[in-house]
């Protein structure tokens, strides 16, 4: 299990519920500190730049890559690039805080490979029909971009043998819980492991 202040990745398939995860860690686990992802897609009805991402145009986000200031970064969906910003995950991690990234596959691979010490957590929905169904439920993409989600989906699903462990996403509080207390934390209401 991990100890306070490492650093642990979570991610897994589209549309199996990782920023609902990240959701749940951000209003039930404040000693979590959470990374703030950079991304170049536009703010959805509810998002609030700096808090769910910090919301760049494509020559801040040029800049950010090119400069360094970005632990990884990939282009998620063939589409839109998100990162992760480097100089608050290594505050964080210096303070002995743990921290998590919520990011895509290939940031996970990215992050393998310049900081081998992190904690991988692949997290997996109940079935592959489990997963369409909710890629198709949430209504926020056309059906374009959900093919092009799914196609995504079914080549991310392979990676799971890439990681540390597996969660599955079968209910939101369950999978947040079980990430935490695999994180070395106690869950909120219950006891130590
Ligand atoms: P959405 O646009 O639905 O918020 O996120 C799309 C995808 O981008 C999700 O799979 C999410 O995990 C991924 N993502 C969010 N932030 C980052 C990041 O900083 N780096 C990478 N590589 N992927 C990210």
């Amino acid at each position: 299990m991990v100890r306070p202040g490492r650093l642990t990745v979570l991610a897994g398939p589209t549309a199996v519920g990782k920023g609902t995860v990240a959701a749940d860690i951000r209003r039930r686990y404040e000693q979590i500190w959470l990374s703030v992802s950079v991304t170049t897609r536009s703010p959805r009805p509810g998002e609030e730049d700096g808090v769910h991402y910090h919301f760049v145009d494509d020559a801040e986000f040029d800049e950010l890559a090119a400069s360094g200031q970005l632990l990884e970064w990939a282009v998620v969906h063939g589409r839109h690039r998100y990162g992760t910003p480097r100089a608050a995950v290594e505050k964080v991690l210096a303070e002995g805080r743990p921290a998590l990234l919520e990011i895509d596959l290939q940031g996970a691979r990215q992050v393998r490979q310049t900081m081998p010490g992190a904690f991988f957590v692949f997290l997996k929905p109940p079935s592959l029909d489990e997963l369409v169904r909710r890629l198709v439920g949430r209504g926020t993409e056309d059906s374009e971009e959900r093919a092009r989600r799914l196609r995504t989906a079914e080549v991310e699903m392979a990676a799971e043998s890439e990681f540390d462990i597996s969660i599955v996403n079968d209910d939101v509080l369950r999978a947040t819980d079980e990430l935490v207390s695999c994180m070395g934390l106690t869950p909120a209401g219950g006891s130590p492991d």
